[in-house]
């Protein structure tokens, strides 16, 4: 499958290219939506996107990051949900091998009935995996759970079992999505609010957009509109129907904590037990030189423009952790935190969030207007497919996804992708001494385009770290500037380079500057804007950290 083409993704240039009529107008420019996009364009429909934000800024930059099954419903006894967890894991393990990378999860246990019983639900999950070349489950003695994770405590290090599950950066994959819905001919309008819905003869027939940088209005028309406006699914809806209370979706909080590495020495995932006496668990996934812990799923206190780490959360986090690691670690010294909401669909009345369902929903409403929410990252192919098969056999589109067959930015296995990278790095003088570490990140980053990164940062003399201790080049910037619709800054600190979670300072005041910089020259940006633009992502850095301190 070819590789979607290397074109610039800039900002204005989308919105220069939005049209005045498309078949399907996408609201929303999270995994969801970027995946319709997708989805309809490569069967041929003419398609735009409208995200008030930036891409990915709603749940899709703040999850987990885990493209998995989800083994832990297997004791909801749901077990095709987890069949198409693993099925489309799997599916994007190929997709976009640079990516959805596979990680060991390692399970510590004392108790041999946990163990037998753990066994027993893994053996389900291998065998839901089986013939796509993913390990199967083992169990690990007391030694090989120590070297998984040293820092744990005694009562952790007995025995365990190990499985594979993948990981991703939530953000870049969604980017990854939506340029290849750029490449079948999407247009991508970012911070583009749908203020109103358009209709005519009882119909939703299009929106009223408004551009919340410079504040101008205008207006698309549209066969379909979608929404896949996440955990405002029933805002949106109500733009349809302001009565409407159908379409209840309840945003329930996660949080996740980060810390240096060295605090919490892991070499695999580790799976932590809730403290709380439930069955809920915690992952602390290791991330470079961090390692990040969560999630809790709480639906009180919840901001759904701007949601926190709230306290309880935080100390919820620490207590789970603190107890498997033996440590005493605060919220002082985590280096960054986030706090995401998860679009879960009202099953009963009164269910605790770990029982509402995990699966998604489409609706339509009684004036057209197709809303699609819920569901997982891992499984936003399918979701999309299912959307645009419903379009499709009304429109008399190809009746059958595709997507399934599009690589996202890669071309190959990774290791060939970073065995390329280094290649070609070590025949060009100005890059042979860029350390392997930073390489194998811009791959990860960049897919195919990373030599043409590294030869572009190359070209400005920009082949330092950003930011001190994190794998981020300068020469990053502009790229996401010209490359990666970027409108502001905290669209390349938070989600294109994730500078704003993996560092005390949020980056730090010369890094933050000089990006700024940066984008100032790219975007075009009066000093003013400049100023706003930091202060705006201080600001959101510091309220989202909550308990978490934002050092300057
Ligand atoms: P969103 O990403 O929220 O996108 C909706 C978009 O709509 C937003 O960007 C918003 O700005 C936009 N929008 C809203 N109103 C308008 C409007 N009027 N005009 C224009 N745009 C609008 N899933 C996994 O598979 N693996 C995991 O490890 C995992 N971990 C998770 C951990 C946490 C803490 C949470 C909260 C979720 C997790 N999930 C995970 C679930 C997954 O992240 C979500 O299901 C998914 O990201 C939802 O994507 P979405 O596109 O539907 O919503």
């Amino acid at each position: 499958m070819p590789v979607p083409p290397r074109a610039a993704l800039g900002r204005d240039d989308q919105l220069d290219r939005l049209p005045a009529s498309v078949d399907v107008l996408i609201i929303g420019g999270g995994i969801t939506g970027v995946g319709v996009a997708l989805d309809a364009a490569s069967r041929d429909a003419t398609v735009a996107l409208v995200e008030r934000d930036d891409l990915a800024s709603g749940t899709s930059s703040r999850s987990s990051r885990l493209v998995h099954g989800g083994a832990r419903y297997l004791a909801t006894g749901d077990v095709a949900m987890v069949a198409e967890g693993v099925r489309e894991r799997d599916r994007l393990r190929r997709m976009a091998p640079h990516l959805v990378l596979p990680l060991p999860f390692v399970i510590p246990s004392d108790s041999v009935a946990d163990l037998a019983l753990l066994r027993a639900g893994m053996t389900i999950y291998d065998a839901l995996a089986a013939g796509r070349g993913v390990a199967t489950h083992r169990r690990l003695d007391a030694a090989e759970v120590l070297a998984a994770a040293p820092g744990l405590a005694t009562g952790f290090r007995r025995g365990g079992v190990r499985y594979w599950d993948c990981r991703t950066d939530d953000a870049r994959l969604t980017l990854e999505v939506a340029r290849a819905a750029a490449a079948e001919g999407a247009v991508l309008a970012t911070h583009t609010e749908v203020t109103e819905l358009r209709r005519a003869g009882g119909r939703v027939v299009g929106a009223e957009l408004r551009d919340r940088i410079d504040g101008s209005v205008r207006s698309i028309a549209a066969r379909w509109t979608v929404s896949a406006s996440g955990v405002w699914a029933g805002d949106v809806r109500r733009l349809e129907d302001p009565h409407d209370l159908d379409l209840e979706v309840l945003p329930a909080r996660g949080v996740h904590l980060v810390f240096a590495r060295s605090e919490l020495p892991v070499n695999s995932a580790i799976v932590l037990p809730s403290v709380s006496g439930d069955d809920r668990r915690l992952f602390a996934i290791p991330w470079g030189e961090q390692v990040y812990v969560g999630t809790t799923d709480d639906l009180h206190d919840v901001d759904l423009d701007h949601p926190s780490v709230v306290p309880t959360d935080a100390a919820y986090v620490l207590a789970a952790t603190n107890a498997a690691f033996g440590t005493a670690l605060t919220a002082e010294d985590a280096v960054g935190a986030w706090a995401g909401l998860r679009p879960l669909l009202a099953a009963t009345g009164g269910a605790a969030t770990a029982d509402l369902s995990r699966r998604h929903t489409i609706v339509e409403g009684p004036d057209g207007l197709v809303t699609i929410t819920g569901g997982k990252l891992t499984t936003f192919r399918r979701m999309a497919a299912d959307v645009v098969d419903r379009l499709a056999a009304r429109e008399g589109w190809p009746a059958r996804s595709t997507t399934a067959r599009t690589m996202l930015g890669s071309s190959g296995p990774v290791g060939e992708g970073r065995a390329h990278l280094r290649a070609a790095a070590s025949r060009d003088p100005r890059t042979r001494a860029v350390p392997r570490v930073w390489l194998d990140g811009l791959h990860h980053r960049h897919g195919d385009r990373a030599a043409e990164v590294l030869a572009a940062c190359a070209d400005r003399g920009e082949l330092e770290p950003l930011v001190s201790g994190l794998p981020y080049l300068r020469g990053e910037v502009r790229w996401a500037a010209r490359h990666e619709l970027v409108g502001r800054l905290d669209d390349l600190l938070q989600r294109r380079l994730r500078v704003s979670t993996r560092h005390r300072a949020a980056g730090g005041a010369e890094p933050i500057g000089w990006a700024a910089d940066v984008l100032a020259d790219e975007l075009g940006w009066a000093p003013e804007r400049r100023e706003q633009e930091v202060a705006r992502y201080l600001d959101a850095v510091r309220h989202e950290r909550g308990p978490v301190p934002l050092t300057t």
